[in-house]
């Protein structure tokens, strides 16, 4: 194959029959917004097990801010972004599952933010046709967390109390209504009135504007003193004292993010003294651990999209060459659900 790496299915684009360049977004230092650069990169074929994508478009997340800043270390040079949805391109050996023309979405692209990516194809999932590829990478990450995080993590029954916090958020509005599909009540809460008014539109029950009340003692007044029963926790370092506050005796807090910074080391004894509580800090890789676990999930997503039981709000879009702005948004709190990104 003169150096090549073996492809399947190139039958429809001359250009997939060769490593292509494309525009991305680069990070060469960690640091501020202002480290990430539009440059264009040499991509290769896709290696067995890969599919390559055309990214129709690419999905904000907040982790994309931690490996940006170094709170999460990766290696660099390092193309932002782990979530799009988009055309399939090119398909690496071994690969039996994704043609070529398929449209496919994952939250694990190696590199989302660009005009065309690779991806292992045991982390896609094809997109159905009555879900637009703008929705796919709107609800692939946050979808599924917030997914795994009502069913699995904390499986909400009827008559159960949740607080969510960030509710106006990516994973916030979809974990509102997911919660309140099982039947469960929920306490959001927010930072302004309009995020106020987005959580009830979501199906909140309760919404506290976390920034001038105190979400502890609204969670306690609205249990009748008992506490909720488990709190879903994006936020970390500012609301984790105040989420243990809200738990009724052996509730779960679900820490699962770190918006305004990590949760620095807890001493177990807290969780006694509030009431034998449960603490977990959980990630979206172990809930999609098997390629059956993460078809399962999205097919269960996809299906509520498409029939408009779950509602999926891109609250901003932004051209790939404004990225940087993109995070300076989602990290001043400025963004209501979905940011994505359209090369
Ligand atoms: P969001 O769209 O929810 O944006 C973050 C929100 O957090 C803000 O809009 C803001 O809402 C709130 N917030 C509170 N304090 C701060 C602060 N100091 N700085 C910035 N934001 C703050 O983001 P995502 O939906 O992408 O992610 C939400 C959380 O979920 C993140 O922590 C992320 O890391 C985590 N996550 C975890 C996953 C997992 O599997 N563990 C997977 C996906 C996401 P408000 O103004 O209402 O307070």
């Amino acid at each position: 194959m003169l150096g090549l790496r073996p492809v399947l299915g190139l039958t429809k684009s001359p250009r997939s029959l060769s490593d292509v360049r494309v525009k991305a977004i680069r990070i060469h230092e960690k640091g501020g917004p202002e480290n990430l650069v539009l440059e264009e990169i040499p991509l290769p074929l896709p290696a067995a097990g890969e599919i390559r994508l055309r990214v129709e478009a690419a999905g904000l997340n907040f982790i994309d801010t931690y490996k940006r800043s170094g709170l999460y270390a990766v290696p660099l040079p390092h193309t932002s972004g782990q979530e799009a949805a988009g055309v399939v391109t090119a398909i690496g050996t071994g690969v039996t599952e994704f043609r070529v023309g398929d449209r496919v979405a994952s939250a694990s692209v190696v590199g989302a933010c660009a005009e065309e990516a690779l991806a292992p194809a045991a982390q896609c999932v094809s997109v159905p046709a009555g879900v637009s590829s703008q929705l796919a990478a709107a609800v692939m990450l946050q979808g599924l967390t917030a997914h795994y995080l009502a069913c699995d993590t904390w499986p909400l029954r009827t008559g159960e109390t949740a607080l969510v916090h960030a509710a106006a958020g990516g994973v916030g509005l979809l974990l509102v209504q997911i919660a309140r599909k099982r039947g469960a009540r929920v306490i959001a809460t927010v930072g302004t009135d309009e995020k106020a008014a987005l959580a009830r539109e979501a199906g909140a029950d309760a919404v506290c504007v976390y920034s001038r009340e105190n979400f502890a003692e609204v969670a306690r007044a609205f249990t009748g003193g008992r506490g909720v029963d488990v709190v879903y926790d994006g936020v970390g370092r500012e609301t984790f004292e105040g989420s243990l506050a809200c738990l009724r005796p052996r509730g779960l807090l679900a820490s699962f993010g770190n918006a305004s910074g990590p949760v620095p080391p807890v001493a177990p004894l807290i969780l006694s003294q509030k009431g034998s509580l449960f603490l977990t800090r959980p990630t979206l890789a172990h809930y999609v651990a098997t390629p059956a676990e993460l078809r399962a999930r999205a097919a269960e997503l996809f299906a509520w999209v498409a029939e408009g039981s779950l509602r999926v709000r891109i609250g901003a879009t932004f051209p790939l060459a404004r990225t940087a702005d993109a995070h300076r948004a989602l990290e001043s709190r400025g963004t209501t659900g979905k940011v994505l990104l359209l090369p």
